[in-house]
């Protein structure tokens, strides 16, 4: 028969099944995997079993029926761990209490169900009162039960049972639950029984409707959306520890708490933590009572602390990974309930990555590979400046300091609750998220939020792991925030800020000032950060270039790495407000004479603009593309100008006759240039065939700017790109006319400067007759942005407004193939083009310059087709160096 179970001590039956570590873990769960190798480590956990996620997806597939067999292995896996404690489940005489937790492949915190101290009744609460000499602490386990017993199994809503606590916490007049007395207690357990009629008397019966609460869990919403959001595959299912309970709450011997190996929020190298004396672990998490820190329990219980610090080293070095711990002492004994591979900031992760590379633990290929593309981009956040924050604090605008659990600034209106959060988003603002602490259903709020506050939770609360899972600026444990939720507002002494009004945080810092801060990009010279991007440069084989108009995106790119300019947009100058009056005029002439003087006028501009990019980038290849888009882009709208010829027509106070005229002017060029699709017509290499004087200004201006820079002792490397090609002879045209001004202006200056002419890939005819263009072109760049759009034949600019979002969401397109090449389809144009072109022109370079250069997926795809470099914006430089990194050694 198959089995659907495995003791913790039977590891090795699961490793003889599987044929890797990662099967097993697939098999018995993260958790589940993780707690019988710490068994065979000889580290101390309390006995159980696990119950298999293909039970999980059996029971799911047989529509909530649990698999044959299951139920007997159940009892065979318990008889096991009675021998092993030397009790027995649900006699009461020598009572055994278990936990029934879920535990997937990949840890979705607080997504599912827990249940603790199964086992507990009417009889048996009665005897364990006896047995540990505790009658407060056995009452106080029962009642628990109950609460969670019909919260998670059987689905009440918790706010009645809390409503009982508070009333009996009021009448007793204390603030915990842990100073009721153990007849409140009683009474307690009394009501919570009334509150659910259906609670079990049979351990048996807890123990299997708790299993299949777990089972059920994987398929519910709240886990579904995490899984959405986290990118984790839905088939897998969860696995259910049931095990042994310890008791952290059995009086002042007792403690439970939470450690993590490294510094989660900075990757320092040292344990930190948190724990309560007499609690249980849900306590720690919860952030009701404050918490200790760690190493606090030095003095508090030495020994055990010893132990805890030797085993977190074990553990890691055997895990090869930062260790996030969650453990028990009971009567002074140790026990540890889980580990796993610790959730980090980004910086945490990029300092511990690089940090045991160091120390040997780990390769320099596996720290490179340890660094996902987005927490790079992370770096790349917005941060207060110090000056900002002083200014705001000496203004008296800090409002309160919580615990600094995500790093990075957000500024937003402050909104309540996660529903409203998401439709204010929808609405275009910027929000805030404050509760006084999360649960997994605010986890969608959370997401669209620029950051979360809450009140009440610690460093290890729901709140700070999934802030810090998915990069959100986040300050927790506010204990002086006072949240109305009724009232909707928050307020911290006298002071009140309502919903919708502006607040700034500091994720990094753990503040939260009032009114908006302004937000500067952080330091990238971060030495862990610099040191893990010079690996990747080791093992990385494409080039990172950078999209950049202006000298100053130029020496931002450059800083973060670039090593070369992959497309400057030309005609981004022109619409510059002093500029744009010359472009227009050039537009409107009636003839060519007209059209030069306009020109005349922009050649020193742009000439300008061209120097300080070889200045900048000096040594390196800098790509400047001729003149693209359609000209009517240049001029106001018809309906615009239609507005504006009524006005001065109606307008009877003054004559207006010369600028009716020229407005009138103004709107036949509009209308002559008016084309039904522009972004497939007079554009790009059209533009500079049948407007050659553009070009021939263009690229004067880059060869007298050129001349200029080496003059003043600068290496220019000029490429002269023409877009959006369609024909060999348009670029035998253009290149002639280029290579003819380039003569020109060099013999003029009397200086040579080595270019090169090359094309932009746009269109499919153009990868399609990539070998003959490559007898113009040295070298090729792909526009994916327009290449995707003529490959689809869809609209860039609306398609994702509309349908393709609806493509993606009904799975007929993988993803959003503007954002990700689209594999099959573009992909196999730039595979044929690169082919084409090595063909008629070996070794040429060949890059891609489209919004998917800065891509992570996109970027792998680049790798494997040979392409020589990618092109993203600045911002996006060092994510492409980890990218390309990851690209070439997931290729080995
Ligand atoms: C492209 O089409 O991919 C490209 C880089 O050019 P643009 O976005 O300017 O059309
Ligand atoms: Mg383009």
């Amino acid at each position: 028969m198959k089995k659907w179970v495995y003791n913790f001590d039977q590891i090795s039956d699961a490793e003889a099944l599987m044929d890797s570590w990662e099967n097993v873990r697939g098999l018995l769960g993260g958790k589940g995997a993780n707690l019988a190798d710490m068994v065979r480590l000889g580290v101390p956990v309390p006995p159980g079993f696990t119950i298999t996620t293909e039970a999980c997806n059996a029971y799911v597939a047989a529509d909530a029926t649990v698999p044959e067999g299951m139920w007997g292995q159940v009892r065979t896996a318990m008889d096991h761990v009675e021998v092993r404690t030397g009790k027995v489940f649900g006699d009461p005489s020598n009572p055994l209490l278990v936990s029934c937790r879920s535990g997937a492949k990949f840890s979705m915190p607080g997504m599912m169900d827990t249940v603790l101290d199964i086992g507990l009744n009417t009889e048996v609460v009665k005897q364990l009162a006896v047995i540990s000499g505790d009658a407060h602490f056995a009452y106080d386990s029962y009642r628990r039960l109950i609460q969670m017993f019909g919260s998670v199994v059987l689905d009440y809503p918790d706010e009645p049972f809390e409503e009982v606590l508070a009333e009996f916490r009021t009448a007793r007049g204390v603030t915990s639950d842990g100073d009721l007395t153990t007849e409140d207690l009683m009474a307690i357990v009394d009501r919570f029984r009334g509150l659910v009629p259906e609670f079990p008397d049979n351990p048996n019966e807890q123990l299997k409707l708790a299993v299949e609460a777990v089972f059920k869990s994987w398929s519910g919403k709240r886990a579904t959306d995490y899984r959405n959001a986290a990118k984790i595959p839905h088939d897998l299912g969860t696995a259910v520890n049931v095990q042994t309970m310890v008791f952290g709450n059995l009086g002042d011997d007792c403690l439970t708490g939470v450690a993590m190996s490294r510094h989660g929020a900075t990757g320092e190298n040292h344990i930190e933590g948190d724990y309560l004396f007499n609690a249980q672990g849900e306590d720690v998490v919860a952030g009701i009572r404050a918490t200790k820190d760690l190493a606090e329990m030095a003095t508090d219980m030495p020994t055990a602390h010893a132990e805890l610090l030797a085993i977190s080293t074990q553990l890691e070095n055997h895990y090869r990974d930062m260790q996030d711990m969650e453990f028990t002492v009971e009567n002074g004994k140790l026990w540890l309930l889980q580990t796993r591979d610790g959730k980090r900031t980004a910086q945490a992760a990029v300092r511990i990555a690089v940090e045991m590379a160091e120390e040997g633990l780990i390769s320099k290929e596996d720290a490179v590979l340890r660094v996902t593309p987005d927490q790079i981009d992370f770096f790349l956040h917005p941060q207060y400046t110090i000056e900002a924050r002083k200014a705001a604090t000496a203004a008296g605008n800090l409002l309160a300091i919580g615990l600094n659990v995500s790093p990075g600034a957000a500024v937003g209106v402050v909104v309540f609750d996660a529903d409203t959060a998401v439709e204010w988003v929808e609405q275009g603002k910027k929000v805030i998220l404050v509760r006084p602490e999360t649960r997994p259903d605010d986890v969608h709020g959370m997401l669209a939020a620029e950051g979360i506050v809450t009140s009440r939770g610690g460093r290890t609360s729901h709140a700070a792991l999934v802030a810090r899972q998915f990069g959100k600026p986040a300050v927790v444990g506010i204990a002086e925030l006072d949240i109305d939720l009724e009232g909707r507002t928050m307020s911290v002494g006298d002071r009140t800020i309502a919903e919708g009004e502006v607040v700034s945080i500091e994720g990094t810092s753990g503040e939260v000032f009032t009114g908006a801060l302004p937000t500067v990009i952080p330091d990238m010279n971060d030495r862990w950060l610099t040191t893990l991007l010079s690996w990747a440069d080791e093992f990385r084989r494409l080039g990172v270039f950078a999209n950049a108009d202006y000298p100053a995106d130029a020496t931002r790119a450059r800083e973060y790495g670039a090593t070369g300019i992959g497309l400057c947009r030309t005609e981004h100058m022109f619409f510059e407000a002093e500029r744009l009056p010359t472009v227009q005029r050039m537009i409107l002439a009636d003839n060519l004479e007209d059209r030069q003087a306009a020109l005349d006028e922009l050649l020193p501009m742009q000439r300008n603009d061209f120097k300080g990019l070889f200045e900048a980038m000096s040594g390196l290849p800098v790509i400047i593309r001729l003149i693209d888009p359609p000209l009517h882009e240049f001029l106001p709208g018809h309906d615009e100008l239609e507005h504006e010829l009524r006005d001065l027509v109606d307008d009877k106070s003054v004559s207006h006759d010369a600028e009716i005229q020229q407005v009138e002017k103004v709107l036949a060029r509009v209308d002559s240039l008016h084309e039904e699709n522009p972004m497939l017509g007079f554009r790009g290499a059209r533009l500079g065939i049948l407007m050659p004087e553009i070009s021939r200004m263009q690229a004067r201006a880059i060869f007298e700017a050129a001349c200029d820079a080496a003059d003043a002792g600068f290496t220019p490397i000029p490429e002269v790109m023409i877009p959006l090609s369609i024909h060999v002879k348009e670029l035998e045209r253009l290149r002639a006319l280029v290579v003819e001004v380039a003569t020109e202006v060099m013999s003029e200056r009397g200086i040579t400067v080595e270019y090169k002419v090359g094309t932009m890939i746009e269109t499919p005819r153009a990868a399609l007759t990539a070998g003959p263009l490559a007898r113009e072109a040295e070298f090729f760049s792909f526009g994916t942005n327009d290449l995707t759009q003529t490959t689809f034949a869809i609209s860039r600019d609306d398609a994702e407004k509309g349908f393709l979002i609806e493509y993606v969401e009904q799975g007929i397109l993988p993803m959003n193939p503007f954002q990700t090449i689209d594999r099959l389809g573009v992909g196999t144009l730039i595979k044929l083009a690169v082919e084409g072109g090595r063909k008629q022109r070996p070794g040429m370079d060949i890059g891609i310059c489209g919004e998917h250069g800065g891509d992570p997926e996109s970027i792998a795809i680049c790798h494997e087709l040979g392409l020589d470099y990618v092109s993203c914006s600045p911002f996006r430089v060092p994510v492409a160096r980890l990218a390309a990194a990851h690209a070439a050694l997931n290729d080995k």
